[in-house]
């Protein structure tokens, strides 16, 4: 079973400051983990991983990953635009943007962020904007379905994401002739993966793939990025992807692909979002109600705008009842938030100890793409985000929504004309 990040009377004492819900935030666990995929990778003299901005788009979390040595990978207008106020500048953002707007496009080329191509005529809108950059990447569909073993991981042959294989000759060709110097090669093909031979797999595709658009068309690779994909353990019985296995799995891949072509300048980058943060993330709530009818419930003061997986995609995550943490989970219980949609539901049927009224819930792996994918249905305000520092203060990082910032987008002028 996991264990919280945080025992009841730490959380109790965040909470006399800042009543629940909230997302808390483990910065030693943040960075031990950053620490640890930059060791993976240490092989490659290039390496960078670009934080995935929209797992948790937080200056407090991107501040740290800056301190780690990440760079942030956007793929909005904001995003980019926050990267920019947390002092990210140059080749230190990539932006990975589809269906991609002007604007946005001008603003990247505007930081020196390096543009990953989504689709082959991308580079012609593009070049209406701005000059064609020296370094550039375009992204890879292979199409079809990607295996591993006997296990189909995801279908791209179904994803509106890349291009195909002749689309990126084409492409790289006329950046060539339009004076790009310094090509990347992108794929994501497949999402929250737990193994550790996703990377490996993906590297020896895009490897193979450098080397025949190196050879065709006379261009220097300077890098292949693997994009996001790599999972965290949602479930109790997972087990945890390895990153040191994976780095030395992409590192094999290498010397057997690219050393012998002589392409060992080639960096690796990485963009991966629910590995660095998911597991260093966790949603605080209080018990503020049961109800007994043909099941057992328990409700919370926060709902699915706080945390959106579980009513998205059915996603799993451990609930432990802080302070209980060693009782017998001998209930069975459907924890609800209270929207006004029965998806609402943090867990169903959720063998856990007896709840009282008041109890504090903890809800794992939030940190990647659980604050950040709030909305404010039925009115709904987004809750808080605090950082327990290695030090054990609690810091506020971002403060919870109120009335006023849902009425702040309103216009009311015309009501009051007569
Ligand atoms: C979402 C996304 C990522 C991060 O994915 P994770 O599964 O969180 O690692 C990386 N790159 C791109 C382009 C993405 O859209």
């Amino acid at each position: 079973m996991k264990t919280p990040f945080v025992s009841l009377e730490q959380a109790k004492k965040i909470i006399e400051q800042y009543p629940t819900p909230f997302h808390l935030y483990d910065e030693k666990g943040i960075r031990e983990n950053a620490r640890q995929v930059n060791r993976a990778f240490a092989w490659n003299k290039g390496f960078k991983e670009y934080f995935a901005v929209k797992a948790t788009p937080t200056p407090g979390i991107m501040q740290i990953l800056k301190e780690e040595g990440c760079g942030m990978d956007c793929s909005s207008f904001t995003e980019l635009k926050l990267s920019e106020a947390v002092g990210f500048w140059g080749e230190e953002i990539m932006f990975s943007s589809n269906m991609t707007p002007a604007e946005d496009f001008v603003l990247a080329n505007e930081l020196g962020a390096i543009i990953n191509f989504d689709d082959f005529t991308h580079i012609a809108y593009f070049e209406k904007l701005a000059k064609i950059p020296e370094t550039v990447c375009c992204r890879y569909n292979p199409g079809g379905v990607f295996q591993v073993a006997n296990d189909i991981m995801d279908n791209p042959g179904d994803a509106k994401y890349g291009m195909t294989k002749e689309q990126m000759k084409e492409g790289f060709r006329i950046l060539k002739e339009k004076g790009a110097k310094h090509f990347g090669i992108h794929s994501f093909l497949a999402s929250s993966t737990n193994s550790n031979t996703y990377y490996p797999m993906l590297a020896k595709i895009l490897f193979e793939l450098a080397v025949e658009l190196k050879k065709e068309l006379d261009i220097h690779i300077a890098f292949i990025n693997l994009s996001g994909g790599v999972g965290v353990p949602y479930r109790p019985e997972e087990s945890p992807c390895d990153i040191m296995a994976i780095g030395e799995g992409v590192r094999e891949v290498y010397e057997e692909i690219f050393v012998p072509e002589g392409m060992d300048d080639v960096a690796i980058f990485t963009e991966m979002g629910r590995f660095m943060l998911a597991p260093y993330g966790s949603l605080l709530a209080t018990v503020v109600h049961e109800k007994h009818i043909y099941k057992e419930y328990v409700g919370l003061d926060a709902c699915a705008a706080n945390l959106m997986r579980p009513a998205m995609y059915g996603a799993y995550h451990q609930i432990t009842v802080l302070g209980k943490e060693d009782a017998p989970c001998d209930h069975i219980y459907d924890v609800a938030g209270g929207l006004c949609e029965n998806n609402d539901k943090f867990a169903i049927d959720r063998k856990l100890p007896k709840i009282e009224i008041g109890d504090i819930v903890y809800i794992h792996d939030t940190g990647a793409h659980g604050h950040s994918m709030g909305y404010n249905y039925n009115g709904k305000l987004r809750s808080a985000e605090i950082l327990l520092k290695e030090n054990g203060e609690a810091a506020l990082m971002r403060r919870a929504e109120t009335p006023e910032d849902y009425f702040a987008t309103f216009d009311f002028t015309g009501l009051f004309k007569k």
